[in-house]
């Protein structure tokens, strides 16, 4: 089933213990489309950038199965750009600058030809923007997943609101969780948050996993332990990419398809992080894919 993907498409710059990047291409929708594509073949992005955005990065997305059709491209702007810095641990990081420029305005278009798309993922972005292709659709897709942070809850959290009223899952972090719903258990958090509209929400806890809840079942998937954390910037994206494309491939959006989801977006998360930005996520074969998945099997699968 065809998918659509809408979010940030940008220049990040990042500084982890193990080093520091200049600008490199990043961006919640750019992480989301390649790595779904691995699953559905094409996905259908809705994003925008400014002229200073590479025209050779855009034909890598194409090469990668990403359609930018809807890519909108203001060659008199500046792409968004965004620069975050890892502590140790890795598991936390500081934003350091958010400069918004071309999304500051950006009004979505869905071409004609992602109007039948059955499955929405709405990457970070400005919830306002993100309701507005919910809207723009002529029809509403099977499945809306929703992606979101800290960031917009700062700022503009009436809009989110109304945005996640409409949504069937949510996905966030732990910290994200606990300041949308009020609530430091992440239990009482995820009612408080399901209570706002989606019928499942996923709550991401880095190298902790990750935890999906709906009515009274919950499902929890490890992080696969690595060696080395090399950049996790892109990780909930490529989370989120992995989760909506194994959905979108089997086309079963039952909590026993979605228990599955979790696991793919995991695998694909796990890979993410192995090299900066999206280095690691163009490289991957079906095999590597398959492998990694059941290596998640054997992670969690016990008998009593
Ligand atoms: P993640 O590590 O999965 O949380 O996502 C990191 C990506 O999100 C980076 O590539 C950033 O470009 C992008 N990003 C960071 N802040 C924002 C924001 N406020 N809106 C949209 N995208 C953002």
């Amino acid at each position: 089933m065809s998918l659509l993907v809408v979010g940030s498409v940008a220049f990040d710059a990042i500084e982890t213990p193990f080093g520091k990047t200049d600008k490199i291409i990043g961006g919640a929708a750019t992480f989301i489309s390649i790595c779904s594509a691995y699953f559905t073949g094409r996905s259908n992005l809705v994003a925008v950038v400014g002229g200073d955005f590479p025209k050779d990065d855009i034909k890598l997305m194409e090469k990668h199965g990403v359609n930018t059709e809807g890519l909108q491209i203001k060659e008199d702007e500046k792409s968004f750009f965004w620069s975050g810095k890892y502590h140790n641990d890795m598991n936390s990081r500081d934003t350091l600058v958010t400069e918004l420029n071309v999304l500051e305005n950006f009004d979505p278009v869905v071409p004609e030809s992602y109007q039948d798309c059955e499955y929405l993922m709405l990457g970070n972005l400005a919830p306002q923007v993100q309701r507005l292709v919910i809207e723009r659709m002529n029809k509403r897709p099977k499945l809306v997943v929703m992606d979101t942070m800290n960031f917009w809850m700062d700022i503009a959290m009436e809009e989110l609101v109304k945005t996640i009223a409409m949504v069937d899952v949510l996905t966030i972090n732990d910290e994200e969780a606990r300041q949308l719903s009020g609530e430091y258990s992440l239990v009482k958090a995820a009612a408080k948050i399901r209570e706002m509209g989606p019928k499942y929400l996923i709550i991401k806890k880095g190298e902790h996993g990750a935890l999906l809840f709906h009515e009274e079942e919950v499902f929890f998937c490890p992080a696969l332990p690595l060696e080395e954390v090399f950049d996790p910037t892109g990780a909930g994206d490529t989370f989120a990419g992995g989760f909506i494309g194994y959905l979108a491939k089997h086309d079963d959006v039952s909590f026993e398809s979605m228990k599955r989801a979790v696991v793919y977006g995991s695998a694909m998360a796990s890979f993410c992080v192995e090299r900066f930005g999206t280095e690691r996520l163009i490289d991957l074969s079906d095999s590597e894919i398959s492998e990694r998945v059941q290596r998640f099997v054997n992670l969690a699968t016990f008998t009593i």
